[in-house]
């Protein structure tokens, strides 16, 4: 090895720990949180280090136990008033100052408004690479974190590493990884750190929070039951038909972008790479091809069912029952043998 090759390997090698940033509002955690627990598990077991969690907020040591039950088993704590409203800057200079201190090797954060926002943050300063929104992670030989991506459109999927720089992060849509398992009762250490940040030194002050949910909002990304339409279903008011259907399982009707972009459906409905990612128990595809960037944001589902009157459609590639017809004459039908049942 050559003197730079060796100065680097030292380098990388004070860094050790995978750590899951647990994101918070009021003191409820993100479910992707969780999601990302159970994945972080296997990484930093193929890694033989621990997995963390990192909490910040206030009055949120509730959320340190919780991180214990879904796998992790050290948390990282950052309790005060400072913390109570989400702000860059806060929790900015809060993660810093636990890397500094604790030089984890991998962080992984939910790809949500406040991920996203945070995540880029932090690998600015800390000068390290990020990868957004990946839909698989693993370790390589090297014990670097290889990052899978839909890159250039959706049409390739692109591994990414970040091979001289640490911490190496990435961040992960809700619903792409499964939910870690949650061992109630499992106990693990809290390391409780004093705020490095003073109010008077953040610039942004939060006056009021207006949520945007509006009360009769569909939750398409955590539905059980999800049928979805794209172009043909060749207008809007044939929507009502895959609704009937969706009554029938208590489910949710979601869209292509294609049936999005015809103003058919609103576009918080819509399942794929610039929409919702979906893992429901059941996903039923009507009139929708298949183009891959719809299929990076719906294939983990349980079962899926597509209906196409194309038998080349690639959705049957992805799809756990194929009908091969046309969607008119299959949704009521379907719907009238469930209200049979
Ligand atoms: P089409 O591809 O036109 O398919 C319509 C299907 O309906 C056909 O397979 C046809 O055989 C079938 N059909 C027609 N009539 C009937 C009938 N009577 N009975 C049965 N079957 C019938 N797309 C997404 O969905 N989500 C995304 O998030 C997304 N993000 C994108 C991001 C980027 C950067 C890009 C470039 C594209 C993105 N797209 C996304 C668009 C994507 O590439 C496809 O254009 C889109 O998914 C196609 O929608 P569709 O399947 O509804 O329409």
């Amino acid at each position: 090895m050559d003197e730079e090759a060796a100065s680097l390997a030292k380098k990388l090698a004070a860094y050790r720990g995978v750590w899951v940033f647990i994101e918070q509002t009021e003191g409820e955690a993100a479910k992707v949180s969780w999601e990302l627990l159970g994945k972080g598990k296997e990484l930093a077991a193929a890694l033989g280090v621990e997995l963390s969690a990192v909490v910040i907020g206030e009055n949120v040591e509730h959320l340190c136990r919780e991180a214990f039950a879904y796998g992790a088993v050290k948390a990282y704590l950052m309790d005060a008033p400072v913390f109570h409203y989400y702000r860059t800057e806060s929790y900015l200079r809060g993660i810093n100052h636990l890397i500094d201190k604790y030089k984890p090797e991998i962080i992984l954060m939910g790809a949500t408004g406040l991920g996203r926002d945070l995540a880029g943050a932090v690998a600015t300063v800390v000068g390290t690479g990020l990868t957004a929104d990946c839909t698989g992670l693993a370790i390589d030989d090297k014990r670097n974190l290889m990052q899978t991506r839909p890159a250039f459109g959706g049409n390739i999927m692109a591994t990414i590493m970040c091979d001289k720089f640490r911490p190496q992060m990435a961040t992960v849509r809700p619903h792409v990884m499964p939910m870690a398992e949650h061992k109630p009762g499992a106990t693990g250490e809290i390391i409780r750190e004093t705020c490095p940040v003073r109010e008077e030194d953040i610039l942004v002050k939060v006056l009021e929070i207006i949520s945007d949910k509006k009360k009769d909002q569909v939750d398409v990304a955590g539905a059980d039951f999800i049928v979805s339409g794209g172009r043909g279903m060749m207008g809007k008011e044939n929507f009502a038909m895959l609704q009937e259907l969706a009554n029938e399982l208590g489910g949710v009707v979601g869209a292509s972008r294609s049936a999005v972009d015809a103003g058919w459906m609103p576009q918080e409905r819509q399942v794929g790479q610039t929409g919702k990612t979906v893992r429901p128990k059941i996903y039923i595809a009507c009139g929708i091809s298949g183009a891959i960037q719809h299929l990076v944001g719906m294939q983990d589902s349980d079962v899926i069912i597509a209906i196409n009157r194309d038998k080349e459609a690639p959705i049957f590639e992805v799809a756990t029952y194929g009908i091969v017809g046309d969607l008119f004459q299959i949704v009521p039908a379907f719907t009238n043998l469930l209200r049979e049942m």
